[in-house]
């Protein structure tokens, strides 16, 4: 760092000022955490400088026989961690890893079942402004209207009309378990691949803190950044039978050379997850985002489909008349950082939606546990019940952000020294 802030003060700066933010405030995005400087240390590191186009043992560059060693160990300890057959650390990232697990079993053209947008799949999950719904004929499933949890019914009778070549599931705002054994069934029921995105929660399945989707499906991919704590970027893990499909889909289908620094950084933080501290973290993590969304339950929003199983919890903020862009910007203002979110069947347009999405990875990293999460849900409505713009308000805001910033101080993150 040193050199950086020798040779170029202005991006040195923008480092601090983000490690600043970052030890000054409150992290509440479900889909971020707060990386060990084990990890930071591989992506910081000369790796960073070596072409490998290939695979180990069998790369189209000379002098890949110390990477290799990096890429060796990153997939023996995710096989090792997660009990699959096969491991690939390479996509950059989670988008990455999902046109990878596309390729690898269907065409274009053909047809994928995932779940829809709205209701809190990913864009890469049939979206027209991306790929995945450009390329392919995506089928949408919804959750019930009346439960918020997945209407697996839906799935079967859209799977048997559409016979999907692939069936996805895993979602980016659903705070529940998902029956990946059900979904085996109707994938069977057709003939379809199973893949699993298991993109937010495959940290807390490292920690064995829910059901693993590995024994179920024929592919699971996932982003190495969110639960998991590791670099940012993707993997893929299949059955044995599925490896040489995938490996070919990720490299050279849709990438050219991997970036050994994030290999590496990801071989870190799977040796990192499979501490016992890792699987008390993971625990923790639930824990406290249940206490997180009762917490918000009491001061009068409403968690959707009534709490969560996982480390995110969507919040309907009708109850309390504030829309979610609303609700982000004064939570700015206080130093909490989150995001809108659409809710299931949202009446309102995706730029002012009716929920934000709260999630505990980053706050339990630094932590936190529950009694800190009440506290949280406490600051959490005051800001987010501040009329930003007024006097009051924002002196309520002023006032928050120096409560925000007591709290954190507790228990800082990257603790100085
Ligand atoms: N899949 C799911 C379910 C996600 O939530 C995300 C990102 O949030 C991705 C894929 C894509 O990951 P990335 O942003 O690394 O491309």
């Amino acid at each position: 760092f040193d050199a950086l802030q020798q040779q170029d003060p202005e991006i040195a700066g923008v480092v601090l000022d983000e490690l600043e933010r970052l030890r000054g405030g409150l992290q509440l995005i479900a889909s971020e955490n707060l990386t060990s400087p084990a990890v930071l240390a591989a992506l910081g590191s000369t790796l960073s400088n070596k072409y490998a186009e290939g695979y180990p043992g069998r790369r189209y560059y000379g002098g890949c026989q110390v990477v290799d060693v990096a890429e060796e160990i990153g997939n023996a300890r995710t096989k090792e961690l997660f009990g699959a057959e096969h491991a690939n650390l390479q996509p950059h990232s989670g988008a990455s890893a999902n046109l990878a697990a596309y390729a690898a079993f269907a065409k274009p053209g053909d047809t994928v079942l995932a779940m829809d947008l709205k209701q809190g799949g990913h864009l890469t999950h049939g979206s027209k402004v991306n790929f995945s719904g450009l390329w392919f004929d995506a089928v949408s499933y919804t959750v019930r209207q009346d439960t918020e949890l997945i209407d697996y019914d839906q799935v079967r009778d859209l799977a048997l009309q559409h016979r999907p070549k692939i069936i996805i599931c895993g979602a980016t705002a659903y705070p529940r378990l998902i029956d990946f054994a059900l979904f085996r069934e109707i994938a069977d029921e057709v003939d379809a691949k199973l893949m699993v995105d298991a993109a937010h929660f495959i940290g807390l399945v490292a920690g064995k803190a829910i059901p693993s989707p590995v024994p179920f499906a024929d592919v699971v991919t996932a982003t190495t950044h969110k639960v998991l704590r590791g670099p940012r970027g993707g993997m893929v893990l299949c059955r044995a039978e599925h490896a040489k499909a995938i490996d070919k889909a990720v490299f050279p289908f849709s990438q050219g050379g991997p970036l050994m620094h994030a290999v590496a950084a990801k071989a870190v933080a799977m040796r990192e997850a499979a501490q016992p501290e890792y699987q008390k973290y993971a625990t923790q993590v639930i824990a406290n985002a249940q206490a997180l969304a009762k917490g918000l339950e009491a001061e009068g929003m409403r968690a959707v489909s009534g709490g969560t199983d996982t480390h995110l919890a969507l919040i309907d903020l009708r109850p309390i008349g504030v829309t979610g862009a609303e609700a982000e910007a004064r939570c700015d203002a206080a130093r909490i950082t989150l995001n809108k979110n659409a809710i299931p069947y949202d009446p309102a347009p995706p730029m002012k939606p009716s929920g934000i999405r709260v999630g505990s990875p980053a706050s339990t990293t630094q932590g936190m546990v529950e009694t800190d999460m009440a506290e949280v849900a406490s600051l959490l409505a005051r800001a987010v019940k501040a009329p930003q713009g007024t006097p009051a308000g924002d002196a309520e805001l002023r006032e928050v952000a120096d409560a925000v910033s007591t709290l954190v101080a507790r228990v800082p993150a990257y603790p100085r020294g």
